[in-house]
């Protein structure tokens, strides 16, 4: 069983590298992206609180995020877990070394996915033009406004992690910027290693 991160900024390749991952290796997505957005569309209390802040591009409190991946924690763990979009924040990154400790499991790896900012602002326009052709919705924060702020708060609450994970000896950087079968290739490599 493996448990990796995998780290990079709002269309970095995370969560299609997660599904590979997914169906390859029997591995447990946990989006907390995707949680939040289930939380919103279902209309739960907690989806109505968050849905503002997402839209707008900002983080949800560290509370709310460390909840959900608690509860997940506590079930299958399957060829292990792959965290996609969390930790963002130190606190998080702290709760979550706590909350795998409670379980008896540790993290193998934190993997970069590393790629250039304007490739990301091609990426996030073209997949909500493409969610668009296919007769559905973009995401309320794939827009250029939303965008900046969620690379701003990469810059400033998430790329702390890249050194925190460096300290801890778990820290992989993979080249984001390839095909994605060429990334996956990559993730391959560190995980195979
Ligand atoms: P994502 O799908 O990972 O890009 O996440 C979409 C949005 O959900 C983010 O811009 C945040 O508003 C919120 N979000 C997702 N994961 C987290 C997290 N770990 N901490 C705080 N906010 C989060």
């Amino acid at each position: 069983m493996t448990h990796i991160i995998l780290l990079g900024p709002p269309g970095a390749g995370k969560g299609t590298q997660a599904q590979m991952l997914v169906e390859d290796r029997n591995m447990i997505q946990l989006s907390t992206g995707d949680m939040l957005r289930e939380a919103k569309d279902s209309g739960t209390e907690m989806g109505k609180i968050v849905a503002d802040v997402m839209a707008r591009g900002d983080l949800v409190t560290d509370e709310t995020v460390i909840g959900l991946i608690r509860e997940k924690l506590e079930g299958d763990k399957a060829g292990g877990f792959i965290f996609d979009g969390f930790p963002r924040t130190l606190a998080q990154a702290d709760a979550l070394t706590g909350l795998m400790a409670e379980q008896g499991e540790v993290l193998d790896h934190a993997i970069e996915l590393q790629v250039d900012d304007d490739v990301l602002v091609d990426r996030i326009v073209g997949r909500a033009a493409d969610a668009v052709a296919a007769g559905g919705t973009a995401r309320a924060d794939d827009n250029a406004e939303s965008l900046k702020i969620r690379l701003m708060a990469y810059y400033k609450q998430t790329s702390p992690l890249i050194g925190y994970y460096h300290a801890k000896g778990l820290l992989k950087g993979v080249d984001g910027l390839g095909t994605m079968d060429g990334v996956k290739a990559e993730i391959a490599g560190v995980l195979d290693a």
